[in-house]
């Protein structure tokens, strides 16, 4: 049985008629760009998340430009983030001309490790960017006396998120709550940032004709805007069936590799097995038709368009050996215990290949 490493048409196939009737008023309104659906998405995502706005965007990446931007950090600052998530982060942070500072992960929650991010803060340090890795809360940074800003691309409806200045959300159709394309999210906990940023994704301007600032044009448009609204009623039954699959995936694989260690609030984006064998259980997996991921090899300190950061091999043992051994296995909301079963299974007869 094939099964892929996210289904994510399975996830949205049940609300069709719901999406349809979404487009359709869509149609009727001829709306396409701002207004009603958008408007009320922000509310209500805002409110979901308990935070004072949210301000949508065109993407996950743009929500972190838009963040650096309004807070006006740029040339000669820094930024500290995990080199063990997606470039976007990092990429943020250097589009801004501002300097992207690695600090080490912690080995058994794969997010940042306070004590690292201590020894990395300089008096250039304008903001710190944790990453709520795979849907998993990251520690609080607030003791630092820094600001925060949460890169939660892969953690909408983690428990302890969105508490700091802002949070940004990605929708790319794989993350835990999605768009049927593109769109990103802003909550804020400012109201002057949020206007800040209201204005910046639209050239500058809250008036169409006075531009104050030299912004963007990063919109969520009103489709998105419309399906997401539909989603957003489902996210948190969608994170505790994650939640309930991933408990499923533990038990079963019953010690075989390392299984993630589980905690309130992680609502597992992704659910990250490590194990030294890990490319050849990709190999016995990608065999059998099961999608799988390995996630974030070479780490971002080794990537080529950050090699003017003058960060080599060895810098960071943890974060290298995490992406030397990770491997995602097949999640959605509403994955079937069948279908964890069959990818369990081939793993195990894998290992028994491994250990013969
Ligand atoms: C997906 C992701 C982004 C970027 O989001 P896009 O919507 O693809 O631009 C940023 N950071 C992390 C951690 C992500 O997983």
């Amino acid at each position: 049985m094939a099964i892929p490493h996210v289904d994510v048409q399975a996830q949205y196939a049940p609300l069709i008629p719901e999406l349809q009737e979404a487009f359709a008023r869509t149609l009727e309104t001829g709306r396409f760009i701002f207004g009603p659906e958008v408007e009320a998405f922000e509310r209500e995502a805002a409110a979901h998340l308990g935070t004072v706005d949210a301000v949508s965007c065109a993407n996950g990446t743009d929500a972190l430009v838009l963040v650096l931007d309004a807070m006006e950090i740029g040339p000669g600052d820094e930024v500290i983030c995990p080199a063990f998530t997606f470039y976007a982060t990092a990429e943020a942070i250097a589009r801004r001309g501002a300097t992207p500072v690695f600090a080490e992960i912690d080995p058994v929650s794969l997010n940042l490790d306070p004590a690292d991010v201590e020894r990395r803060i300089t008096g250039r340090t304008k903001a710190l960017m944790p990453v709520h890795l795979f849907g998993r809360p990251a520690p609080g940074l607030a003791g630092f006396g820094l600001p925060v800003i949460e890169d939660a691309a892969q953690a909408f409806g983690a428990g302890g998120i969105a508490t700091s200045v802002a949070s940004t959300f990605s929708f790319f159709p794989t993350k835990n709550l999605f768009a049927l394309g593109d769109g990103g999210l802003i909550s804020v906990n400012d109201a002057a940032l949020a206007e800040r940023i209201r204005m910046l994704r639209f050239h500058g301007s809250a008036a169409k004709k006075e531009f104050l600032y030299v912004g963007y044009n990063s919109r969520l448009d009103a489709l998105q805007a419309s399906f997401l609204r539909i989603f957003l009623r489902h996210i948190d039954a969608w994170n505790v069936q994650r939640r309930e699959a991933a408990a499923r995936y533990t038990e079963l694989l019953d010690g075989l590799v390392e299984t993630p260690v589980d905690e309130a609030g992680h609502v597992y984006h992704m659910y990250c097995v490590r194990s030294p064998e890990r490319d050849r259980l990709a190999a016995a997996l990608k065999a059998a038709e099961i999608g799988c991921a390995v996630y974030y090899q070479p780490p971002l300190h080794l990537q080529p368009a950050l090699r003017y950061l003058g960060y080599s091999e060895g810098d960071f043992p943890e974060t290298e050996k995490a992406a030397r051994e990770n491997l995602c296995l097949p999640l959605w909301a509403g994955i079937t215990e069948e279908q964890q079963s069959e990818v369990v299974s081939v793993l195990k007869r894998a290992s028994g290949l491994v250990r013969s």
